[in-house]
């Protein structure tokens, strides 16, 4: 069994790590705040003062942070965790992070004989809990297999996006679209209800059509049309709209270095921000519907 290390145990990467110890592997474990540590380790996992620490004679290192500035802080930045790694050990780096951020730690990794991976993840923290999370990673081929009997272990699918931060580049991409077709479907169904039509009937009605997708099928984000998604909830859970901000970010970051035209992703970043600036960021992405909210409409 190989010793692994995980670094960052919040929303995502506590339920993460648990299914690593389910699994029965050795897990020593490192968050900067206590009580995510302590959760952990009433699981098993064996705790770390600091990361340096964390990742001595470490096979396998797993890091899930919140951003960028994050992961570059840990592996580059003063401790410069790079070099506490063992030659020939494996980073699985989870974070949904900028693809040139990415590449820089896989540079570094590479120039010390660490075998990285960008393994950024879809799904959201009820994927990671029941193990089923997607893994789009970019890195070696030879080094995902070497990986992925462990990212079986916390996901259900895992795809090879293609070299260092390939993954972080798909990752992105997704969620752009995401972003766009939850606005459209949010625009759409708005546009229906305004013009006397029943939302659940209009939605039946464009899951079978053409204007079918994702968003409307299996995230409805007009209240009450489905079951189980965070519209039925008042917005709670899910896929904050910060979070999605901070995605849409990273497309138009992605965009701008290589001179990339995305008009509706930067409409959809624009939108996500002004609804985060009035006060939804911590609600579901699917709340970007309350931003089409008519006066006196009773359903939020
Ligand atoms: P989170 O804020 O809940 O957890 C991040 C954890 O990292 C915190 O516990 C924090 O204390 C810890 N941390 C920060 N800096 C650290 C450091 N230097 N050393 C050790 N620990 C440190 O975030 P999350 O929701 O778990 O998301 C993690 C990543 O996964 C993000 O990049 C996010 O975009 C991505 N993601 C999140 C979701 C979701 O639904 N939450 C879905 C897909 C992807």
């Amino acid at each position: 069994m190989p010793d692994i290390t995980f670094i960052g145990l919040g929303h995502m990467g506590a339920p993460m790590a648990a299914n690593l110890l389910k699994a029965d592997f050795p897990l020593k474990v490192f968050d900067l705040a206590p009580a995510a540590m302590q959760t952990a380790v009433q699981l098993g996992a064996m705790p770390t003062p600091n990361a340096l620490h964390a990742v001595m004679n470490a096979d396998i290192v797993i890091s899930m942070l919140p951003a960028s500035q994050h992961v570059e802080g840990l592996y580059l930045g003063e401790g410069r965790l790079i070099h506490a790694i063992s030659p020939g050990a494996i980073v699985l780096e989870c974070s949904t992070i900028s693809p040139e951020v990415a590449r820089k730690v896989h540079a570094a990794a590479k120039a010390r004989g660490i075998h990285m991976l960008d393994a950024p993840v879809s799904g959201g923290t009820a994927g990671a809990a029941a193990g089923t999370l997607t893994f789009i990673v970019g890195g070696e081929a030879s080094d995902l297999a070497t990986a992925r009997p462990i990212l079986e272990k916390m996901g259900k699918n895992v795809f090879h996006a293609g070299g260092p931060g390939a993954g972080q580049v798909a990752k992105i991409a997704n969620n752009m679209l995401l972003a766009i077709h939850m606005i459209g479907t949010a625009e759409a169904l708005n546009l229906g209800v305004a013009n006397g039509l029943d939302p659940k009937v209009l939605s039946d009605i464009m899951r079978v059509s053409s204007g079918g997708n994702w968003s409307l099928e299996k995230y409805n984000p007009w209240p009450g049309v489905m079951n189980d998604v965070p519209a039925s909830r008042d917005y709670q859970g899910g896929f904050g709209v910060d979070l999605m901000l901070k995605d849409l970010g990273l497309a138009m970051e992605a965009a701008l270095a290589t001179r990339t035209s995305t008009p509706l992703g930067a409409a959809a970043r624009s939108l996500y921000a002004l609804h985060s600036n009035q006060g939804k960021g911590t609600f579901d992405f699917s709340s970007i519907q309350q931003l089409f909210k008519r006066p006196n409409q009773d359903w939020v």
